[in-house]
């Protein structure tokens, strides 16, 4: 038996201690854990729900009639799930609405093929069915223009240089992060905020507007074009100038038709062409360009809180993508997994304390624009002047890094949140989620909750698919696995958030 005073001791110094420990201690709900994880494994519905989105409602431009559809769906979704207070909720005039109809495109001579190519966004169709000769044009400065004049009228006028495939390099398509990497992941020191040095610009480089304004003057039909040299790819996005000039039906109109077409096609057709042989291609592109400006809308919804529900804990993904594909990685699987986590705590029936919300962007492709507007209409910028829900914010999760598993979650430069994702993260360490590192990453819809000072988070994922932006980025480039094991873990951290003692830490201001 012990001294009698030793345990008093025992009891007045070590006690306190221990009741502080376990109070302060991020707690882990492992009874929920054990729900959402029988839930999201053994009825999970988050490869349904990606097949139908990029199968059944393909392509998502921002405005464009896919969208629209896609949102529509997207809010019966969430109905259907259970969730309340869902909304198409507008955020900014955005632009005239554009929609690829129809495109062809062959060689015809010196030999037929059909060839793999899209328009860009943003560009008017041709004058129906087309038969031109294809023309080298390299117009790099303005002095240059002059080799073409009159020269060019209905020629459809190949602008890229010629683009040599990289066979050591084509994408692998699927590449686990690797232990060495997670390390030094892990060991990672806050990167400084890197300095940007604008380059001298050269003014007799012509801008890519003024160029098509110059071809458009020659009478040029269409231009061809290709965007990197990997096989079978083409990452076409828009008419440039289409962000500065807010996707203007008038600009839409007034440039040319663009085509990206894939290297393999592009390079044959520039090759035949060095060697003095004609080359003729028929081609047609059918848009629509809407009449006015429109609104662009994300789709909200929530699980309300009970005790603390007027404070907000968030997940989601962008819904929007570029037109030439499904977008399935970038970000088909993201929304997926967003919805297939609030899905499972619904079908678990939690009553979280804080009101978990999803929010499917629009406007991610062009800019931030969905993410950035919501920040700015519900939460406000401490520069500006904040509203009431600023306060009551906890946190953000984002998945837009592709369609591979979490491997941990980047701390984005807020040291304070990193023990109580150490403990969130426990329960998963046997499905590879394991790294937490200070990295701040970017270019995503965490950004504007993070640039006004909101804790938003994007986790650390696997580098799975051929690449978003891409005519590649299509269902059978996703690991279903993945994307459960992701759904299950975004679930237990909305969870945990909406349900610890504590709103989720903010990094201190600068
Ligand atoms: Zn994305």
């Amino acid at each position: 038996m012990r001294n009698v005073r030793t345990t008093i001791a025992i009891f007045m110094f070590v006690l306190p201690l221990t009741l502080f420990a376990q109070k302060d201690q991020p707690r882990v709900d492992w009874d929920a854990v054990a729900k959402i994880r029988e839930e999201g494994f053994q009825r999970s519905q988050v490869t349904d729900i990606v097949g139908y989105i990029t199968d059944v409602l393909g392509s998502r431009l921002s405005l464009s009639e896919h969208m629209k559809k896609a949102q529509g769906w997207a809010k019966v979704k969430m109905e259907t799930i259970g969730l309340t207070n869902v909304i198409i909720e507008p955020f900014m005039d955005y632009g005239a609405a554009w929609d690829n109809e129809y495109f062809s495109l062959h060689m015809i001579e010196p030999s037929y093929v059909p060839m793999v190519g899209f328009p860009l966004a943003y560009t008017p169709g041709t004058a129906g069915k087309l038969v031109c000769p294809a023309v080298i044009v390299d117009i790099q400065v303005k002095a240059d223009c002059e080799k073409y004049r009159g020269k060019l009228k209905n020629a459809a006028v190949l602008i890229s240089p010629i683009n040599t495939i990289d066979l050591a390099n084509l994408p692998k398509g699927f590449s686990r992060l690797t232990d060495e990497e997670l390390k030094s992941l892990e060991g990672m020191a806050v990167q400084p905020p890197r300095v940007f040095t604008p380059p001298i610009p050269n003014l007799e480089l012509l801008k890519p507007e003024e160029r098509i304004e110059f071809l458009k003057s020659e009478g040029v039909a269409v231009i061809l074009q290709h965007d990197g040299g990997t096989f079978g790819l083409v990452r076409g996005f828009s008419r440039p100038g289409s962000n500065n000039d807010k996707w203007s039906r008038e600009k839409d109109l007034n440039s040319l038709p663009i085509v990206a077409v894939t290297p393999e096609y592009y390079n044959r057709m520039y090759r035949i062409l060095k060697r003095d042989i004609p080359v003729k291609i028929e081609v047609e592109v059918k848009t629509r360009i809407g009449e006015s400006v429109e609104k662009a809308c994300n789709v909200i919804g929530e699980i309300p809180g009970t005790d603390l529900k007027n404070e907000i804990v968030m997940i989601g993904a962008h819904l929007d993508s570029w037109h030439e594909s499904p977008g399935a990685s970038d970000n088909a699987s993201g929304c997926a997994v967003a919805l297939e986590a609030a899905r499972i705590l619904k079908a678990i029936g939690v009553h979280p304390r804080r009101t978990i919300r999803i929010a499917l962007w629009s406007g991610e492709e062009q800019g931030l624009h969905g993410s950035r507007e919501y920040v700015l209409a519900h939460f406000g910028d401490p520069k500006t002047g904040t509203k009431p829900e600023y306060e009551k914010f906890s946190v953000y999760f984002n998945q837009d890094y592709g369609a591979g598993a979490y491997r941990g979650i980047n701390l984005q430069g807020n040291e304070f949140v990193r023990r109580v994702f150490s403990a969130w993260m426990e329960p998963f360490r046997d499905l590879g989620m394991t790294t937490l590192t200070i990295q701040s990453v970017g270019s995503t819809d965490h950004i504007p909750f993070d640039n006004n000072g909101l804790p938003a988070f994007q986790f650390l994922q696997d580098r799975v698919g051929l690449g978003g932006h891409s005519n590649m980025d299509v269902f059978d480039t996703l690991v279903p696995d993945d994307l459960k094991k992701n759904a299950v873990i975004m679930a237990a951290f909305a969870y945990h958030a909406a349900m610890s003692d504590q709103r989720i830490p903010r990094k201190t201001p600068k």
